[in-house]
């Protein structure tokens, strides 16, 4: 039986040891932390609980697939669509609630912002053909092999190359497609999806609002952890052994094959590594540099975030599970963001509430408040200063906007910053996912999901094809299998 060890319990790491242990493999997961997850873990503060990252799930017939394919029953993770994808609130005072799915969408966008409503559904029927097209051949298959691109799929992608928008900026786009400016700040937001600027990554990105507007997003019933939860208990069912709190070191290797790997506690030999951590940390860390693709680890990172988990009374405005409180000056936000600046007013604030569907997670009277804003990488900033700074100005915009005293409402408090996401994650730099997409090539400078070097080496999760996000990062793992399946005739 093929030994193979997986580094990191990310959901790109669990996803991947589901689908080695279903080819027959013998996986053992290794993990820092003593928990399991990655990023997708939650927090008790008191009575409030929290999921301490993502806070927007889409695609969870992707969960189902691994469900599926483990032969279990669907009801073991269960969610719930949101009728409402998200509430905006602009500077100028205008409130608008979007709801989840097309027609809703265009009506929406029509009457709130003065949109043709035929334009806004032909875009929105665009953004659906182009991701159906794409996600196929480029989201679910590698990118760095021949043989996954020679299918009808990759010519049916390619022929649809003109409505991609893939030589402006999603920005450019938006600006030139909607007549509200309005509009476009709020297909712009999609770019923060994968931590990239709508004023510099391609307009092809804009494929992520079909899943935004024309899908609309779910819940997990039990919150975003159930994720990582359901793919825990699929690989414990499999057989999986896990070993946590124990780091790996080193990738053991001889002959240009992978031998095994050196842990904090032992050595272990194996066939097969799926590095989920960080790229840049397995070759600065597990490989000593070597065999280092330089031009891919050197692009510019991906944002990170500053993120206040507030445990409050009920704030008496009625506000959505998902609200988002735009900055004036949105540009001027992403530019200090990617050129690492720590100072700037009026952050675009994004608000997550989910003891609005799930009770259980705040007392009754009460609310678990996720309050996230955009922030550049770690570069060295005045963290201290800036997190309590951003603090100040979240708090004095949020409560003029709803008109209350909020600092008087908050009863819990956690922080989260870039030094912590890079301390307990390992993110470099405290990036979220990665390399930015801020480029019409940026694709093709993300690491491939195998080692071009050492056979035997694969690689999940954010930092690598096809890029950030739970649902991506699911796909990851999935081109791994492929390209496991090919190399080891599996
Ligand atoms: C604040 C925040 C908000 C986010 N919002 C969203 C959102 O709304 N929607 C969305 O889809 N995504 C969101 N994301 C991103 C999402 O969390 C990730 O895309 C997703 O969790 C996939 O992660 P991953 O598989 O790359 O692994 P990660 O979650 O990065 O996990 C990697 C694991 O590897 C472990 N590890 C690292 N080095 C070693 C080592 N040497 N030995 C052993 N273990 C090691 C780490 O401890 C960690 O557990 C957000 C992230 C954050 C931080």
């Amino acid at each position: 039986m093929m030994k193979v060890a997986v580094i990191g319990s990310g959901v790109g790491g669990l996803a991947s040891a589901i689908r080695l242990a279903k080819l027959g493999c013998k996986v053992s997961v290794f993990e820092a932390n003593e928990f399991v997850g990655g990023k997708v873990n939650e927090q008790w503060l008191g009575k409030y609980r929290f999921d301490m990252g993502p806070s927007v799930f889409t695609e969870p017939a992707l969960i189902d697939e691994l469900i599926e394919l483990c032969g279990k029953d669907l009801r073991m993770f269960s969610y719930r669509r949101l009728e409402e994808s998200c509430r905006y609130f602009f500077d100028d005072g205008q409130q608008v609630i979007v709801p989840a799915g097309l027609e809703q969408t265009v009506v929406c966008f029509d009457k709130a912002f003065g949109e043709d409503p035929k334009r806004t559904r032909r875009f929105l029927k665009r953004l659906s053909k182009n991701y159906h097209a794409l996600s196929p051949v480029f989201i679910q298959a590698s990118l760095h092999r021949l043989k996954q691109w020679l299918n009808k799929g990759v010519f049916r992608a390619l022929a649809r190359l003109p409505y991609y928008g893939m030589i402006r900026t999603m920005s450019a786009v938006n600006q030139g497609r909607f007549k509200n400016p309005k509009t476009a700040q709020v297909f712009n937001r999609m770019a923060t999806y994968n931590g990239s600027s709508p004023y510099r990554t391609p307009g092809l990105l804009n494929i992520i609002s079909h899943l935004e507007f024309n899908d609309g997003p779910a819940m997990p019933i039990g919150g975003m952890v159930q994720i990582s939860k359901t793919l825990h208990q699929l690989c414990l069912d499999l057989g999986v052994e896990f070993h946590l709190s124990e780091r790996v070191e080193e990738i053991l290797h001889a002959n240009n094959k992978v031998q095994g790997i050196r842990t904090s506690q032992k050595v272990v030999d194996c066939e097969i590594v799926v590095s989920n951590m960080d790229v840049h940390f397995t070759y600065e860390r597990l490989l000593n540099g070597m065999h280092e693709p330089k031009k891919i680890l050197e692009q510019e990172k991906s944002s990170s975030a500053i993120v206040f988990y507030w445990g409050m009374k009920a704030v008496f405005t009625e506000l959505g599970v998902h609200n988002i409180f735009f900055a004036k000056d949105y540009e001027a936000e992403f530019e200090s963001i990617f050129q690492t600046k720590t100072r700037y007013e009026d952050p675009t604030i994004y608000v997550h509430i989910t003891s609005k569907v799930e009770k259980g997670d705040a007392p009754d009277g009460s609310e678990n408040w996720f309050v996230m804003v955009n922030a550049p990488i770690n570069v060295g900033q005045d963290w201290d200063e800036f997190v309590s700074e951003t603090r100040r100005t979240c708090i004095a915009k949020l409560s003029k906007s709803l008109q209350i005293d909020l600092e008087s409402y908050i009863e819990e408090e956690a922080q989260n910053e870039p030094r912590k996401i890079e301390s307990v994650y390992f993110g470099k730099q405290g990036s979220i996912y990665g390399n930015s997409s801020n480029s019409a090539f940026s694709a093709f400078y993300r690491h491939p999901n195998f080692s071009k070097s050492l056979k035997g080496l694969y690689f999940a999760g954010v930092t690598v094809h096809p890029g950030g996000g739970i649902p991506l990062a699911l796909n990851s793992a999935k081109i791994v299998e492929r390209c496991v399946r090919e190399d080891f005739k599996r």
